[in-house]
C-alpha cells in the first residue's frame, strides 16, 4: 500500500473497509500513531512496591505478545506468499524476544537491584542488549538490534499507555491511524481538534467506539489491511485521508472527484445535524401518545453540555470509568464526590444513573491495579461488580460519593455485570453502612436514599430477571454485554464481528423476558446498549415493551425522531411476528421493512 509519487492520482487513491462504528465524515491531514520513541518516565520505586513493579511489567508482557500474535495472524491472512512470510517472521522475532529471553531476565533483575520503574528498566534493558548487537559488526546481528528495539518500544508503548501528549499537539482536524487504540486513549482526543480516526483492530462495540461515538469523531476500527508501517514515511504527514464513520470506509490520498464527492456528503450531515436541533424541545411521545424516556449515557465530561443541549431526561448511565482512568491512584471519596456532584447540578433536577466501576475486559485502569490485567479471559474474569465487592473500601468510597452527590440533585445507583442476587444483597449491605457513617460524620447526604439497580448484560442474569426484581430497584439492560456474553463473541474484536449481532434470537428473548419480569414486578426498565441509540432498532425495542432508552447524547434527536413517528400497537405486531423467526439475518430484513414503512 505505499502510494507511488510516480503514478497519476486516480492510481494513488487507497480505499479500506472496516467497521463504521461512529459517523461521520472527517477529511484532514494524516497522523500515524504507531513510531516515535514514547516519552519513558523514570522514577524509583519503594523495596515493598518492586513486586507491584514487576506485576505491571508482566502484564505489558502479556498484552505485547497478545498484539504480537493477533498481528501475526492477521500477516498470514492478508498477504499470501511472500511478502506474509517476511512479516510474520519478524513478528515472530518479536515475540520470541519478549518470551523468556535475555531482556525479559534483564528487566525484572534491573527493577529489584536499581528499584527503578519497569519503563526506566526496559529502556536501559534494550539499549545494552542493541549496543551489544550493534557492536558485533554483522548485519544480521545488526538488524536483530533493530528487532529488539523494536519489540522494547512496544512494551514501553504498552506501559506507559501512550501516544497520550501526542494528541495535543497535532494539527487540528488531523486524522490518526493506529495499529491499535485504547478507549482510554482514546478519551484524549479532543473533538475539536482531532477530526477522525481508523484503526487495524477493535470491533463495534468495544469501549474504543463507544467513547468515539460519544466524542462525536468518525471512526472505523477493523481496518484489517490498513498496513500502516509500509506507507510511504516520506508522505506520511502530507498525505490527505477521508474517515467514513458512516460507511465503514477510509480513503488515502483521495482523487479529486472522490474528495468532492465526500465534501458534498459532509456538507449534506452538518444540514442534517442543524434540522435535528430543531427537535429538543419536542416531546418524545409516539403518535399512539405513550411517553418515551430518552435519556443520555456519560462517559466523559464534554457530554453533560451535549445531554443538556440534546434535551436528555436525565442520564441513563453514567459510566464512572473515566474518573479512573489515565492516572495513577484511584481517586478518592471527596474528588469523585465532586466530579459527580457537578454532573447532579448540570443536570438540573433531572435524575442521573450513577453506575459503580466497571472496569476489566477491554475497559483497563491502570489506577485500579495491574492484578486485573493478568487473567487469561478478562472479560470472564475480575471486572465490575466483582473487582468492587473484592475491593470494600474502594465501593464504599464510590457508593459515599454518589450518596453525597444526591443531596445536590435525584440520582439512582446502578451496578454492572451483576450475576446473582447475593451480589446485590451484598452492596445493599455496603450502602447501609456507607449511609451510616456518612450520618455520623453529620454530612448531608440524598434524601430519600437512591434507587438501587442492576445491569442486566450477563445472560444468567437475564435468566433470572424475575428473581434479580424482588431486590433490584431498577433494570438497566446493557445489550453491549448481553450480546458479546449470550454469544460468545468478544465485542471488540475484528475478526468475529460478523457474528456480533443483538439481533440474534437469542439475545432477544432475553431482552423480551428482563423487561417481562420488570413488568410484572413494576420496576422501571431501560435499554442502554448500544441498540437504544440506533433508530434502526426502536421499533423493535418499543414493541417489546421498553419505554426507557439511554444513549450517547448525540443520539437522542434521531431516535426522538424516529419514536414519533411510530405507534405502539403496530410495533407491538411487528415485534411478535420478529420473535417467532429463526433466522437473525430474517430479523434484521424484516425490521429494515419495517423501518421503511413506519
Ligand atoms: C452494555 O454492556 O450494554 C453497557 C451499556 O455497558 P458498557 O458498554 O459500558 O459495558
Ligand atoms: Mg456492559
Amino acid at each position: 500500500m505505499k502510494p507511488d509519487p510516480g503514478k497519476r492520482k486516480q492510481a494513488q487513491e487507497l480505499v479500506f473497509e472496516g467497521l463504521g462504528v461512529s459517523p461521520g465524515i472527517a477529511i484532514g491531514p494524516a497522523h500515524l500513531s504507531e513510531v516515535g520513541a514514547p516519552t519513558v518516565p523514570e522514577f524509583t520505586v519503594r523495596k515493598a512496591e518492586i513486586p507491584e513493579e514487576q506485576a505491571r511489567f508482566r502484564a505489558a508482557l502479556d498484552l505485547s505478545r497478545r498484539q504480537l500474535r493477533r498481528l501475526g495472524h492477521r500477516a498470514r491472512k492478508m498477504h499470501a506468499g511472500a511478502a506474509g512470510e517476511e512479516l510474520s517472521t519478524l513478528l515472530e522475532a518479536y515475540t520470541r524476544m519478549l518470551t523468556g529471553s535475555r531482556l525479559v531476565r534483564g528487566v525484572e533483575q534491573r527493577i529489584a537491584e536499581t528499584r527503578i520503574n519497569a519503563e526506566a528498566a526496559v529502556r536501559a534493558e534494550i539499549s545494552k542488549i542493541a549496543r551489544n548487537f550493534a557492536e558485533l559488526d554483522d548485519p544480521y546481528m545488526a538488524a536483530r538490534a533493530d528487532d529488539i528495539r523494536e519489540a522494547g518500544a512496544r512494551l514501553i508503548r504498552n506501559l506507559t499507555k501512550t501516544p497520550l501528549p501526542a494528541y495535543s499537539t497535532l494539527p487540528r482536524g488531523c486524522i490518526i491511524l493506529a495499529e491499535d487504540l485504547s478507549p482510554a486513549e482514546t478519551a484524549l482526543m479532543n473533538p475539536a481538534m482531532i477530526g477522525g480516526f481508523g484503526t487495524i483492530m477493535g470491533g463495534p462495540e468495544g469501549h474504543t467506539a463507544i467513547v468515539a461515538r460519544s466524542l462525536g469523531i468518525p471512526a472505523v476500527l477493523g481496518v484489517t489491511d490498513l498496513d500502516i508501517s509500509r506507507l510511504s514515511p516520506g508522505a506520511r504527514g502530507a498525505l490527505t485521508v477521508i474517515v467514513d464513520g458512516s460507511g465503514g470506509r477510509i480513503v488515502i490520498d483521495p482523487t479529486p472527484a472522490t474528495l468532492a464527492d465526500y465534501e458534498k456528503k459532509r456538507a449534506s450531515l452538518r444540514r442534517e445535524s442543524r434540522r435535528f436541533s430543531g427537535l429538543r424541545d419536542l416531546r418524545s411521545v409516539t403518535r399512539d401518545k405513550t411517553d418515551i424516556q430518552l435519556y443520555a449515557n456519560y462517559e466523559l465530561p464534554h457530554e453533560l453540555v451535549l445531554a443538556q443541549r440534546n434535551g436528555a431526561e436525565g442520564i441513563g448511565l453514567l459510566r464512572t470509568e473515566f474518573l479512573f482512568m489515565n492516572r495513577d491512584r484511584p481517586p478518592n471519596e471527596d474528588e469523585q464526590y465532586e466530579s459527580l456532584r457537578a454532573i447532579v447540578e448540570g443536570m438540573k433536577g433531572r435524575p442521573v444513573t450513577v453506575r459503580t466501576l466497571d472496569v476489566g475486559g477491554d475497559k483497563l485502569a491502570y489506577s485500579v491495579g495491574s492484578d486485573l490485567h493478568d487473567s487469561a479471559n478478562p472479560a470472564l474474569g475480575l471486572r465490575a461488580i466483582r473487582l468492587s465487592l473484592r475491593e470494600p473500601k474502594m465501593l464504599s468510597d464510590q457508593l459515599a460519593a454518589i450518596l453525597r452527590a444526591g443531596a445536590h440533585g435525584p440520582v439512582r445507583i446502578l451496578l454492572p455485570m451483576v450475576s446473582t442476587v447475593d451480589e446485590v444483597l451484598k452492596v445493599q449491605a455496603a450502602l447501609g453502612a456507607a449511609v451510616h457513617r456518612l450520618k455520623r460524620r453529620g454530612v448531608p447526604i440524598a434524601d430519600p436514599l437512591p434507587p438501587l439497580g442492576v445491569m442486566i448484560e450477563v445472560p444468567g442474569a437475564a435468566l433470572i430477571a424475575d428473581m434479580l426484581a424482588q431486590v433490584a430497584d431498577f433494570f438497566a439492560i446493557g445489550t453491549n454485554d448481553l450480546t458479546m456474553y449470550t454469544l460468545a463473541i468478544d465485542r471488540a474484536d475484528e475478526r468475529v464481528a460478523y457474528l456480533y449481532n443483538p439481533l440474534h434470537p437469542g439475545v432477544l428473548r432475553l431482552i423480551q423476558s428482563t423487561v417481562d419480569a420488570a413488568l410484572r414486578a413494576r420496576i422501571p426498565v431501560s435499554v442502554c446498549g448500544e441498540v437504544a441509540g440506533d433508530p434502526r432498532y426502536t421499533a423493535l425495542l418499543l414493541g417489546l415493551g421498553v419505554r426507557e432508552l439511554s444513549m450517547a447524547a448525540p443520539s437522542l434527536p434521531r431516535v426522538k425522531q424516529r419514536v414519533r413517528a411510530l405507534d405502539i400497537a403496530s410495533t407491538t405486531l411487528h415485534a411478535r411476528a420478529i420473535m417467532e423467526q429463526i433466522d437473525p439475518e430474517e430479523i434484521g430484513r424484516m425490521l429494515d421493512d419495517l423501518n421503511e414503512t413506519m
